[in-house]
């Protein structure tokens, strides 16, 4: 398999293009959706899946450059799985992730006043996908377990961060050092299955 020498980041996240690109092989010439001034597409698919391939489709047909682009979130059992593929959307137009982050716990209290008490359970998710124009190279799904803290903890990495403990550990993805989440997380789990095109 030839592999890929040239790849556009498909991503308008900073958090998320920090981390892909500390993923990606040295020797792999990156670009990023600003070094284009493009803005991202409309997010209509029905999983996250679906969405990672919007992304990296729509991004390489506009620079035509080979693609890889993720699709990312939280769910949350206890409520029914979301903010799931609408995890970016509970920040509302602004992309503000402390509410984001209120909108949790509200809901938490809305389903169960004793929430606090108990184990919540919860996974990122994390769907990649590299594209070359309208045609799909390969697409993977990784995840990370684990459980929502009783209050935001760290100031480290973003989003869901501050209130994400992954099983068996004791610290939030907050707390963590960035190499020590990206050693553990979804985009990492992901990452090692898409690896042999990269
Ligand atoms: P997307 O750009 O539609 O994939 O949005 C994904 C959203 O999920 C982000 O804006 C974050 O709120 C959340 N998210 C995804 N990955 C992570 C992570 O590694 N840490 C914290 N939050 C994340």
């Amino acid at each position: 398999m030839k592999k890929i020498s040239k790849l556009l980041i498909g991503t308008n996240n900073k958090g998320k293009y920090k981390e892909i690109r500390d993923l990606l092989p040295k020797n792999i010439k990156t670009y990023s959706t600003s070094e284009f001034n493009l803005k991202s597409p409309k997010e209509d698919g029905l999983n996250f899946i679906e969405n990672s391939l919007i992304k990296s489709k729509y991004f390489s047909k506009k620079t035509k450059l080979i693609c890889l682009a993720d699709d990312s979130g939280l769910e949350i059992d206890l409520l029914d799985k979301n903010p799931g593929i609408y995890s970016a959307r509970w920040g509302g137009k602004g992309g503000d992730f402390d509410k984001a982050i209120n909108r949790v716990y509200r809901e938490l209290k809305k389903k169960d006043k004793k929430w606090k008490q108990k184990k919540i359970k919860a996974r990122f998710i994390c769907a990649l996908s590299i594209s070359y124009l309208d045609k799909k190279i390969s697409s993977v799904l990784g995840k990370v377990e684990g459980y929502i803290s009783n209050e935001p903890r760290g100031s480290n990495g973003f989003g869901y961060d501050p209130i994400f403990i992954p099983k068996n550990k004791n610290k939030t993805f907050g707390e963590m050092s960035s190499l020590q989440k990206y050693k553990m997380d979804h985009r990492f789990d992901a990452f090692k299955k898409i690896k042999k095109f990269l």
